[in-house]
């Protein structure tokens, strides 16, 4: 039998979503990971969680949607918890798009947002960002009578951008009422500018917006999986139809609850990366390299046509960053995260060293 055949021609079409390379003793700024180990309050929790792990967790993860409902202010029936962001964003299509469908996004920007409509029979449409920023209005244009839902990266991965809340604002005035809105807003812990929209205020104006947090950056605890959905109850009801009964697991659980806990604590670790892409656009920027302005825990370079491939000058120096071909984005962006101040102080030297290799090399 040909398995192939059995199988939609969406779905043959399909690629494996390519993870950030990693390489046991590189230093890995390719996958906007947190560069720390979590708190020691949140591995002794896990620890604990371990102790009765023969048991199933409980369905819905009632205590962490009730902290997180006590956290934003909102009703647990407006928080819906899954393994990762990435989880709640294939419900959402799972569940709102289909055949005769589509969804709208940003491209350059998070891969998954392609791919999930792709798995469930339903129209990608991505809409390209300009000067490295997302198009509210093309985006807008791209919308039709079968649009059901619109991702918004913000800050955007990868080109570390954000969307204001004036242009936010504006945008959401001209928008039909029956389109979901999602605000996937993995990076808002390392935003300091202040024009930057507050999704879950937006919330009052219109049911539609869902904002989707994550624990994988700021809380790093990535590699456990947990990330919710802040969204009116008739569609966090929805979501709750359309998962596994146990997407959550128990560490996962005890380690975001203890994450909340140690909340403040951790906020001199973001502060910290805050000061560091600072330090590292500016060598960017001194080395003739394109990098806009990031608001998050990563920096975004675009060496337009060049044929200099960073990303193997770096290898060289056992440092991986991100090529940004599979995201849509030129063939040579690229993305890297921000590390420890002692990784970047390694970086910065291979820059500079790669740079003066590369000749009198002259990117745009
Ligand atoms: N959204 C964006 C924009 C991301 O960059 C990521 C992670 N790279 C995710 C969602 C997924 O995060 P999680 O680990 O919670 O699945």
């Amino acid at each position: 039998m040909d398995i192939r055949s059995l199988v939609r021609r969406e779905i043959l079409d399909l690629r494996r979503y390519e993870p950030g390379t990693t390489r046991p003793g590189y230093i890995k700024l390719s996958s906007n990971e947190n560069p720390r180990s979590p708190h020691a309050g949140i591995v002794d929790a896990v620890c604990r969680a371990m102790r009765t792990a023969n048991r199933y967790p409980a369905s819905g993860v009632p205590e962490l949607t009730k902290a997180l409902a006590d956290r934003h202010g909102v009703s647990p029936g407006e928080i819906m918890v899954g393994n990762g962001s990435n989880e709640i964003i294939d419900l959402l299509v799972r569940a709102f798009a289909g055949p005769g469908l589509n969804v709208v996004y940003p491209r350059p920007s998070f891969i998954v947002y392609g791919l999930i409509p792709s798995i469930c029979g339903c129209q990608g449409i991505p809409v390209d960002c300009v000067n490295y920023r997302l198009d509210l209005k093309a985006i807008r244009r791209a919308i039709n009578k079968n649009t059901r839902l619109i991702f918004i990266c913000n800050p955007n991965n990868p080109t570390s951008t954000y969307v204001t809340d004036e242009e936010l604002g504006a945008f959401l005035d001209q928008l039909p009422e029956d389109v979901l809105v999602v605000m996937d807003e993995a990076y808002v812990d390392y935003v300091d500018a202040p024009d930057y929209p507050d999704s879950l205020e937006l919330r009052a104006r219109r049911n539609t917006i869902v904002t989707l947090r994550t624990f994988s950056k700021f809380y790093a605890v990535a590699g456990l999986r947990v990330g919710y959905a802040v969204a009116d109850p008739a569609v966090i009801d929805i979501l709750h139809r359309v998962r596994q009964p146990f997407n959550v697991n128990a560490l996962a659980t005890a380690a975001a609850l203890a994450a909340i806990e140690h909340t403040t604590d951790l906020r001199p670790m973001a502060d910290e990366t805050i000061r560091e892409r600072r330090r590292l656009r500016s060598v960017l920027l001194e080395l003739g390299y394109t990098c806009p302005p990031s608001q998050t825990n990563f920096v975004f370079s675009d060496l337009g046509e060049s044929s200099f491939d960073l990303y193997s000058a770096l290898i060289e120096h056992n440092i991986i960053i991100r090529r940004l071909g599979q995201f849509g984005a030129s063939r040579n962006a690229y993305r890297i995260t921000v590390g420890t101040p002692e990784e970047n102080d390694l970086l910065i030297a291979a820059l500079r060293t790669v740079a003066g290799a590369s000749g009198e090399r002259s990117p745009r």
